[in-house]
């Protein structure tokens, strides 16, 4: 496994390819430091020995020991690690511990290219060359990201229909050696600082779409890929330091037509498996969810409390019915999170099919209960905040600079005024109404909502996998039976 040194070594030899704000930035640029920071707690908590049964897991490839975000769930128990480990590393960098989107992908890409071989009768070999990258990507500790939201043109067309037909990633080329790619994948996160850009569909494919269906993984430096990146940091602090920075980066991933060899292709055509690479993704990024949002509970909960607290209202009976309603929303998020890890086998459910094996034998979580969780935390963000911001009152929005609080002709002053719970120091308090501003005021923070809203799929998406694979007609049968009725 590798050290967050070794990590940040790797990224400043990479190729510069990330374009931000009119111009080419390094890897290593500073203003990607507070991102690459927050990646490389995976790294601390790997080699720290208190968390490594919880941050490592044993290969099932190699037999080595490895980051839990390389590896491929081979029981019950590791989809209930990962979910464990993300809800920790979560509260740890206050918010997304970023390298989900890569171990999502990866145990997507194992089950699909295994029966994408067993569909084409033997006559492709994406699986053994997925084991190829996977041992490489195990052996060497690479972060992975996952680049599968296409810019998608009119939302009311299918990748066939729509006027330009590069708005969804295609395969405009196959030679002997490998294929030609164009288009882009769009809000990819940390695709600015990690080593591979995993690439999977969007979508459900028609047969005649088989140039969309494409899934293949490149190195994030790659020649014929440009990053287009924003960065979402927190404002600097010089006097009144946080006790953690994050820091996050999302990438416009453009494939200008991007040559990719065999051995990196992992679907090329397969439509039916495309569109369940599409899913498979999707669910097990919303389990991730059912680890990382309970963690944004975690941390509203303590901040409504400790806002609460410091405006001398604790004992307010609203201030118990808001933390309760976070609290509850926390944790049956969690709990559908730990039921899908339960109830997780190596099947998949197909709309209109059921569920069956699927895969090589790795387990895949739950659909109902993953998508259930997803659904119930990610759409209660803004309410979330809005609780926080009824708390909290107005102070967080305006609260001075921190050079006003040095500043010894204002400082005393401001401290004075700043004053509500007596016995709460002015200082402490001060801190607390920093942390707010950085979660409900800042441009870091109203993007985080934006992810956490629609990261994993817009909630219509979650709405539509679980009225479609939900056994509705049982539930009609019950109330007729119960009602009388014969028909
Ligand atoms: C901060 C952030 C980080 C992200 N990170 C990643 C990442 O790492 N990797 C990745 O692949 N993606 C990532 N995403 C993308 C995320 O998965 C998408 O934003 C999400 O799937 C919604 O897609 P969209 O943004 O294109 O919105 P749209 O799909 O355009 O949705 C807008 C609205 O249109 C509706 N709509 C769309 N199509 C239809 C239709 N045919 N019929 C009716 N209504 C429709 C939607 O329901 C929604 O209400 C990230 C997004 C954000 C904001």
């Amino acid at each position: 496994m590798r050290t967050r040194e070794q990590y940040l070594e790797g990224l400043r030899k990479m190729r510069r390819n990330l374009y931000l704000n009119g111009e080419k930035i390094a890897r290593d640029d500073e203003i990607q430091m507070p991102a690459i920071e927050t990646m490389s707690v995976t790294f601390d908590y790997a080699a720290d020995p208190k968390y490594e049964a919880l941050c490592t897991a044993t290969s099932h490839l190699t037999g080595e020991k490895i980051n839990r975000f390389c590896h491929v769930h081979q029981s019950r128990e590791d989809l209930h690690k990962k979910q464990d480990m993300t809800r920790l590393l979560c509260q740890v960098v206050g918010g997304c511990i970023q390298r989900c989107m890569g171990v999502d992908a990866t145990n997507a890409l194992y089950n699909v290219t295994y029966e994408a071989d067993r569909e084409n009768h033997g006559a492709t070999e994406y699986h053994k060359n997925f084991k190829k990258w996977l041992e490489r990507f195990q052996r060497e500790d690479l972060v992975g990201c996952c680049a599968q939201t296409d810019v998608k043109g009119d939302r009311m067309k299918r990748p066939s229909q729509q006027k330009d037909p590069d708005l969804y990633v295609r395969v405009i080329e196959k030679k002997s050696d490998g294929i030609v790619v164009r288009g882009s994948k769009v809000h990819i996160s940390e695709a600015s600082i990690a080593d591979e850009i995993l690439v999977v569909p969007t979508r459900a494919l028609l047969p005649e779409e088989k140039d969309w269906a494409v899934a293949f993984a490149v190195p994030g430096d790659w020649e014929g890929v440009k990053q287009v990146v924003t960065v979402h940091n927190l404002r600097s602090r010089k006097y009144f330091k946080r006790g953690f920075t994050p820091g996050y980066t999302d990438s416009y991933v453009i494939f200008d037509d991007c040559f990719v060899p065999w051995e990196r292709v992992f679907l090329c055509g397969e439509t039916v498996q495309g569109g369940i690479c599409a899913l498979l993704f999707a669910l097990f990024h919303r389990h991730s969810y059912s680890g990382c949002k309970p963690a944004m509970g975690d941390l509203m909960i303590g901040a409504v409390a400790l806002a609460a607290e410091y405006n001398g209202i604790a004992r307010a009976p609203h201030v118990r019915d808001k933390l309760a309603e976070i609290i509850l929303v926390t944790e049956l998020g969690y709990a559908a999170g730990f039921t899908a890890s339960e109830l997780g086998k190596p099947e998949l459910y197909i709309p209109g099919v059921g569920s069956i094996p699927y895969g090589p034998g790795t387990y895949i979580p739950h659909s109902i209960y993953a998508n259930v969780g997803r659904c119930l935390t990610g759409e209660a963000v803004y309410r979330e905040a809005e609780i926080l911001c009824d708390i909290a009152g107005g102070i967080p929005a305006t609260f001075p600079y921190e050079g006003d609080f040095v500043n010894p002709e204002t400082k005393d002053l401001l401290y004075k005024y700043i004053t509500r719970n007596p016995e709460v120091h002015p200082e402490d308090a001060a801190q607390l109404w920093r942390y707010i501003g950085d979660i409900l005021c800042s441009s870091s923070g109203g993007i985080h909502l934006m992810g956490s809203y629609h990261g994993g799929g817009s909630p219509v998406m979650e709405a539509i996998a679980i009225t479609t694979q939900y056994d509705i007609e049982s539930r009609k049968k019950m109330v007729k039976r119960l009602a009388g009725i014969k028909g």
